[in-house]
């Protein structure tokens, strides 16, 4: 457990995790993250565009056109193409709040799983 606290806490800007290191910078072998949709909001991963294009997989980006910054909290807390999805998250909520609150862990889920179900609704192409 030492040894893994120690290299979480030396992670750097640019070390895969950081995101992840700055939710949860306590190691801890209790928690366990194994929803897809709850990981993808622990790790910014996920199916977005901002995700996508990073990968050089699909040259996209929200239809909604109001945030360059598409990740998994954009369509999560800020996209309004999805704001009928949502009731309790608003722009301000964190991805901690997401996690750690039932209510809120239920509607990001939901949110997520129109994403997915969604996609060429959601996501248009750039070229
Ligand atoms: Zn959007």
């Amino acid at each position: 457990m030492a040894q893994w606290q120690r290299d979480w806490d030396s992670r750097e800007e640019g070390v895969k995790g950081l995101f992840t290191r700055n939710l949860f910078p306590k190691a801890s072998r209790t928690r366990c993250i194994s929803n897809p949709y709850d990981i993808q909001v622990a790790t910014n991963h996920g199916l977005c565009p901002q995700y996508l294009r990073k990968f050089n997989l699909l040259d996209c980006s929200c239809r909604c056109g109001e945030d360059s910054e598409d990740d998994v909290l954009h369509f999560v807390a800020r996209c309004p193409i999805l704001s009928h999805l949502r009731q309790f998250i608003k722009r301000d909520t964190t991805s901690l709040q997401i996690l750690m609150q039932p209510h809120l862990r239920r509607e990001m889920r939901k949110i997520l799983h129109f994403v997915h179900k969604n996609e060429s609704v959601v996501f248009q192409m750039n070229t």
